[in-house]
């Protein structure tokens, strides 16, 4: 039903439309007025246009832009909770065909060493990432149909989702591939993969073109039209993304509402979630054209209109991060951070050595999970492992629904508790533990339902006991 008449890439993603808005937002700017009217509409928690969220963004008076912030604080708080959902990336192959200049895997790049792991590495580097406590994967890898066909892809998700080790196993598996055609979405739904993301990098298209040089990914509408192949292949859950600090970022900002609108209105469910990397120094990337582009303070202002403008979608941010800023912009929408993370192919087993140089960017937070997952929980956050939703067949539509009904709270929340606590049993530092431990008996206190709660008591207990993977 929703497929009819979809709109294509430059009807969706309107370039006059944009610069419409754009210049609307500028001129709104400190129209106080229409700020407050816009901030009135978004405290209803049911969204905003992409034209109100710019406005927003743009927004120059210090008062109401301290209400945007308060607003996205509260926003995270009524729909996420302190639930703090973590994930790994894994480096399949760095082998690439594009020429995305921005990016070390460029083609062009001679001195990089190229990788790609086969599956006996893969059950290494899995079994290492599960060592640490990972339940959650993003699959990483160029795009070279030669070097890692779709065949090559499916083979790895087969082989991590029977990888049985001591009391790991990965549970949902994420991909993170260039944009491929229907036949091989409807492959990845059957591999069983939970999100399939792709970033946008910027909708600007000529901009788009240019840092595209050569290569497939060249193909601005082909790239800007995956996710609705991919869901016309069934994959209800899909991940958006914009490298901020390729282009002018108010641009970038409006272009991905507007194609979290396009999925909304013609594919009936918004996009599961949006990532929010920003450019890192890479090798082989000229530091001079491509630095961090944008600053903490626009960073953090723009998380809090995503988290307003989509109080639905999920928000990522990675260890292209440092932990100061990723502390700042967890309380404004973030809901999901990786961490421990290793950019280069191979790097759980063996990090790698200096002279090869072939993680993708440079990440800037290189604390364990360990701690990481202490450091959350130190601000009051529940660290949470949790995969329950779309092994349960929550994806899509059924997500949001649970996710509008208010029941999070006697079904996310005591799923965040079990899997945390299975952590603090199994991988845990032993001052680890004991914050955590508090910090779940404290937190059974948000369960509302009494037998709910009474159950979750139960598991956890038997998940003292040994027992694992309970979930409701
Ligand atoms: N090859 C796939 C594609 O082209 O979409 C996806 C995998 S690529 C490993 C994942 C993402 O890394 C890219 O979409 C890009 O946004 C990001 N990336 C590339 N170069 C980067 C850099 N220098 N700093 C930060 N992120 C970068």
């Amino acid at each position: 039903m929703y497929n009819v008449m979809s709109p294509k890439a430059e009807e969706f993603i309107s370039h006059e439309e944009i610069l419409e808005s754009l210049s609307y937002a500028e001129e709104n700017k400190n129209n106080r007025e229409l700020l407050e009217q816009i901030l009135e509409k978004a405290k209803l928690r049911k969204g905003l246009s992409h034209r109100e969220a710019a406005v927003l963004l743009d927004c120059e008076l210090e008062d109401i832009n301290q209400e945007i912030y308060a607003l996205a604080r509260q926003i995270k708080q009524d729909f996420y909770g302190n639930r703090i959902v973590m994930f790994a990336p894994l480096y399949l192959s760095n082998y690439c065909i594009n020429g995305c200049e921005y990016c070390p895997y460029h083609l062009k790049n001679k001195h990089i060493a190229r990788k790609k792991l086969t599956q006996e590495e893969i059950v290494k580097e899995v079994v290492a990432l599960q060592d640490m406590g990972h339940k959650r994967l993003a699959l990483e890898a160029g795009e070279d149909p030669v070097n890692n066909p779709i065949e090559y892809i499916l083979e790895c998700i087969h082989t991590i989702y029977s990888i049985k080790h001591k009391n790991g196993a990965i549970r949902r598996v994420n991909v993170n591939i260039a944009a491929t055609t229907v036949e091989n979405y409807l492959k990845l739904k059957e591999a069983g993969i939970g999100t399939y993301i792709l970033f946008q990098e910027t909708y600007h298209k000529e901009s788009y073109e240019k840092l595209h040089p050569t290569g497939p990914k060249h193909d601005y509408v082909y790239h800007t039209e995956a996710m609705d192949r991919a869901m016309e292949g069934g994959i209800d859950d899909v991940g958006l993304g914009v490298l901020f600090g390729l282009n002018n970022y108010r641009y970038d900002f409006t272009g991905i509402l507007m194609h979290a609108e396009h999925l909304e209105a013609y594919k009936g469910v918004g996009p599961h979630t949006i990532s929010v990397p920003r450019l890192r120094r890479a090798d082989d990337i000229d530091p001079d054209v491509f630095d961090n582009g944008i600053s903490d303070e626009i960073f953090e202002k723009i998380v809090a209109c995503i988290r307003i403008a989509v109080p639905y979608t999920g928000m990522i941010v990675s260890t292209r991060e440092s932990k100061a800023c990723r502390e700042k912009v967890l309380r404004l929408g973030i809901s999901q951070i990786s961490g421990a993370s290793r950019t280069s192919v191979g790097g759980y087993v063996e990090p790698e050595p200096e002279e090869e140089n072939s993680a993708q960017f440079d990440v800037s937070d290189n604390r364990t999970l360990d701690e990481v997952v202490r450091w959350l929980m130190e601000m009051d956050y529940v660290p949470s492992f949790c995969t329950a939703c779309y092994r349960e067949g929550r994806t899509g539509d059924r997500f949001m629904t649970l996710l509008k009904s208010g029941q999070i709270v006697n079904c996310c929340h005591p799923n965040a508790l079990m899997t945390l606590k299975e952590y603090l049993e199994d991988y845990a530092s032993k001052e680890t533990r004991e914050i955590g431990d508090k910090l779940i008996e404290k937190e059974l206190d948000v369960i509302t339902n009494p037998k709910v709660k009474e159950k979750v008591v139960d598991y956890l207990a038997n998940i003292h006991k040994g027992e694992r993977d309970f979930r409701f």
